[in-house]
């Protein structure tokens, strides 16, 4: 298995590379759903790996359990 490739951990098949992107300026996780996007909080992990205007972040996806998997 080469670094670049993931398994499905539900089917085992292997997972699609791409990314997820966004129109805004950032991408981020957190436990709390914000009300208002004004800045992520401290607790929150930002995912983008993009330059200001494209944020995005790799990561594998299986169309077939559609999940996706997040390095971050
Ligand atoms: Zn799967």
């Amino acid at each position: 298995m080469e670094d670049n490739e993931m398994q499905c951990p539900y089917c085992n098949e292997e997972m699609k590379k791409g990314y997820i992107q966004s129109p805004r300026q950032q991408i981020f996780w957190g436990e709390e759903k914000h009300k208002m996007f004004i800045t992520p909080s401290s607790d929150d992990i930002s995912l983008s790996q993009g330059t200001f205007n494209v944020p995005y972040v790799e990561s594998y996806c299986c169309l077939k359990c559609k999940k996706i998997i997040i390095e971050f």
